[in-house]
């Protein structure tokens, strides 16, 4: 959307095809959550986003992203996927399948591909990953209420769901990989969250690798030590991958080691001229070095290389 404002900006009327909602990443947050950011923050297009707190939740951030849609008249295509991106004779052509089956095809002469990341979960590759009691998203807490839930994973979404798991009275189990908190945890959840443990009302294992998950059990070792422990459901705070199988189908570079689209540093303009990456799709496996704080200036960097590129 960002994106858009600033190309309308230069006069250039572009179309947003989004295959959900708007903002359907922040549609798919847990529901209560409140944003690390503040309202400012998020600001897009100029338009203010005011709350009465600091930090806005969920609900007021889609009602803002509504409402600057509506206010920027954006031309947006909801529930629309793309399938392919093809650039020929100069000009790319791209391919896309509605809700209903329906097919469109469109021409333009520059591609904007700001995709996210939240839709592939970081999988572990462990056996009884699949199961329907594993998740990795975190919607609402009520529903494991008095059940024994693992957490998966020790960054924010890990401390997160397991504050909101602990005020449901959920019993909690917290496996992390690493040897001790992690320094991308906000500072202001962790005191809780160490409070949690430091009590042993949240258990917690570090240097934790999972072996299996079964219908009734965790199996995983820990500082050398193997545990089975009785479990219902597991979620699985494993973070987000971008759509890698997408960006290299319609010919994108990607870094092997760091996961990045090949792109400008300046223009986020990729190997293939007129095709460009906007937001976190940029960051490849390091997302918490682009969120929507800072995501949304690259539209402006992008507009003005479109422009200058005519
Ligand atoms: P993340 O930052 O990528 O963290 C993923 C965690 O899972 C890390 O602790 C990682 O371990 C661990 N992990 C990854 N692969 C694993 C594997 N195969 N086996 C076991 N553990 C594994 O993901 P996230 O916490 O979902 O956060 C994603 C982004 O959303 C971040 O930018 C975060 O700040 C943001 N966020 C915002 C809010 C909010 O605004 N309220 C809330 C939650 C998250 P290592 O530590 O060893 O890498």
């Amino acid at each position: 959307m960002s994106c858009a404002i600033e190309l309308e900006k230069h006069g250039i009327k572009p179309l947003i095809i989004e295959k959900g909602n708007i903002v359907n990443t922040i549609y798919h947050y847990p529901t209560h959550q409140t944003f690390f950011s503040s309202s400012d923050k998020l600001e897009i297009g100029g338009v203010p986003f005011i709350t009465e707190k600091q930090k806005p939740v969920r609900n007021q951030a889609l009602a803002y992203y509504r409402e600057v849609a509506e206010r920027k008249q954006l031309r947006l295509h909801t529930y629309e996927h793309v399938t392919e991106v093809v650039k020929q004779s100069g000009k790319f052509d791209i391919l896309t399948k509605n809700y209903f089956g329906k097919l469109s095809s469109y021409q333009a002469e520059h591609v904007i591909i700001a995709t996210g990341y939240y839709d592939q979960p970081h999988y572990m590759n462990v056996p009884g990953e699949n199961s329907p009691k594993v998740m990795h998203y975190f919607k609402e807490a009520h529903p494991f209420a008095g059940k024994n839930v693992m957490v998966i994973g020790g960054k924010n979404s890990a401390v997160d769901t397991t504050l909101e798991l602990h005020k449901a009275g959920a019993n909690i189990t917290v496996l992390y990989r690493g040897e001790a908190y992690s320094k991308s945890i906000k500072p202001w959840i962790l005191p809780e969250f160490g409070s949690l443990v430091r009590k042993e009302i949240v258990q917690m294992y570090f240097q934790a690798q999972v072996k299996k998950i079964t219908d009734d059990y965790v199996y995983f070792s820990a500082s050398g030590e193997s545990y089975k422990i009785e479990n219902d459901f597991v979620f699985a705070m494993t973070g987000y991958r971008p759509d890698y199988a997408f960006l290299k189908r319609i010919g994108v570079e990607v870094e092997t080691e760091t996961g990045r689209p090949v792109h400008d540093q300046e223009t986020y303009e990729t190997t293939i001229p007129g095709l460009y990456v906007a937001g976190v799709v940029a960051a490849g496996y390091n997302n918490n070095r682009i969120f929507i704080e800072n995501g949304r200036f690259h539209g402006e960097a992008i507009a003005e290389s479109i422009v200058n590129s005519r």
